[in-house]
């Protein structure tokens, strides 16, 4: 086995962890960035970010991230694209393993953000990939003239089925209550869309088409009567949110309830002394790019002042 020593190592290449590297490189920390085979993040999933700060005209997520990696490097950030296998706090420096590469840090910020949640339907699960899909981004195109449901009632399920009327002959947004977690402006923006059809207080029991490995439809319930009723579709989008990325750190670092890592307030410390924490994977209020990067800031930061009076 290989192994290296780092002042600081950053997991996770989103927003925050790149934002984290900067400040860190820019403040000679040499950080090592392991950024994951699937770096980037949601933005890497995310068509137009129209409120990054500093871009008149909006920006597209890859982009966004393109731009931050390279400034990133600009300043002596390492960049590893392979995923982190094992973390081990209980020891200093921390040992943090990729395969059968063994790297020791005396700070790590994590950035590891957060994935797609799923209804956790067998018919789902055995569909994905399959017609169901939690990226329309990615998978919209797949989907000309044909039509398609949305799960959710936050600003992710607004903005992929206002997107998927690029593609779709028809959107059916299906909220399993009447109250919309949406901003306003983007609910707006899909009740005015003459391709969205909004069905409020209904869940999907059960995505039909298993057999033939392709989504024919699903059945949905309306929850307040009960009943049961098919709706033909050919694609089928979840759009309920994220749950943060923390297995790697199971049993060592404090998370919520919800599995979001507790950092100390108007910082971004963890449990552990010299472990940070910044992005989605601690925040489960604003979970914007800007936010994002914004906590990266502070994690290094604080990374700094710890190691330099450690
Ligand atoms: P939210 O947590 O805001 O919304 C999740 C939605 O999914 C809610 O309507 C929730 O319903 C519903 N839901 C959760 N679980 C289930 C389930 N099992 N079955 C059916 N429905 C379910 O998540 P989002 O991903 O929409 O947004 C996250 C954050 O990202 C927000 O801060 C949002 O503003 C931001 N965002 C901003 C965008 C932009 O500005 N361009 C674009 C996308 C996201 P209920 O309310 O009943 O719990």
């Amino acid at each position: 086995m290989s192994s290296e020593n780092h002042e600081l190592i950053i997991i996770g290449a989103g927003p925050a962890g790149l934002t984290a590297a900067i400040y860190a490189a820019r403040a000679e920390l040499s950080p090592l960035m392991i950024e994951g085979y699937q770096s980037g993040g949601q933005l890497m999933l995310t068509s137009d970010v129209e409120n990054f700060p500093g871009f008149a005209k909006g920006i597209n997520g890859p982009d966004l991230i393109k731009e931050t990696r390279e400034q990133a490097l600009r300043f002596g950030t390492k960049i590893l694209s392979e995923d982190v296998t094992k973390a081990d706090f209980s020891q200093r420096p921390f040992k943090i393993e990729v395969g059968e590469k063994v790297f020791y840090a005396n700070s790590v910020i994590i950035s590891t953000g957060a994935s797609a949640r799923w209804l956790n339907l067998e018919s789902e699960q055995a569909l994905i990939g399959r017609g169901v899909s939690s990226c329309a981004t990615c998978d919209g195109a797949f989907f000309k003239d044909k039509e398609v449901v949305v799960v959710g009632g936050g600003d992710s399920a607004m903005e992929e089925a206002n997107f998927l009327t690029k593609f779709a002959s028809k959107v059916t947004l299906i909220n399993r209550s009447e109250n919309f977690r949406a901003s306003k402006i983007m609910l707006t923006k899909a009740r005015e869309n003459p391709k969205i059809e909004i069905i409020t207080n209904a869940i999907i029991e059960k995505v039909l088409g298993v057999e033939e490995k392709k989504v024919s439809g699903v059945e949905i319930k309306d929850v307040k009567t009960g009943d049961l009723n098919k709706l033909d579709c050919s694609g089928l989008f979840i759009a309920i949110g994220h749950i943060p990325n923390v297995s790697l750190f199971d049993g060592q670092i404090e998370v919520d309830e919800n599995k979001y890592i507790i950092t100390k307030p108007k910082s971004t410390a963890t449990n552990i002394k010299g472990v940070f924490a910044c992005g989605d994977v601690q925040d489960s209020i604003f979970r914007q790019a800007i936010t994002a990067a914004g906590t990266g800031c502070m994690s290094a930061m604080e990374a700094e002042r710890y190691l330099t009076h450690k």
